[in-house]
């Protein structure tokens, strides 16, 4: 199974907070991790005209591979934030700037938070 990796959109300007900024689903498909991700954060269908999509775009996964990844690291709980964001915020105004594993039943595996100065493992 690969893991299929989505960043969150934030259409009309706001973000989903209860939800991590960049989610990673491991699963058989790209529909696979679809239905996985709704469960995990909710089927949120906010839409904006010049914004575009949904908060979470199931249509693509923003990176597919055997290992849980964005922009090309591997999220572990050992990856510091400006590994992954190379000290860029991309997230403007957001207020964490955190990701999640979850696993092919739902089961959220990793969720590391760096707003907070906190890695929490699960599972
Ligand atoms: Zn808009």
């Amino acid at each position: 199974m690969k893991y299929y990796t989505f960043r969150q959109n934030n259409p009309r300007g706001r973000w989903q907070t209860n939800v991590p900024l960049i989610l990673s689903i491991q699963a058989e498909s790209l529909a696979h991790a679809q239905i996985i991700g709704e469960n995990v954060t909710g089927n949120n269908t906010d839409y904006c005209a010049c914004c575009g999509g949904y908060r979470w775009d199931w249509l693509r996964a923003d990176e597919v591979a055997d290992e849980p990844t964005y922009d090309n690291k591997v999220l572990t709980a050992g990856l510091t934030k400006a590994e992954l964001y190379g000290g860029y915020e991309y997230a403007s105004g957001r207020v964490s700037y955190d990701f999640w594993v979850v696993d092919s039943q739902g089961c959220i595996k990793l969720k590391v938070s760096y707003s907070r100065g906190e890695v929490a493992t699960l599972g």
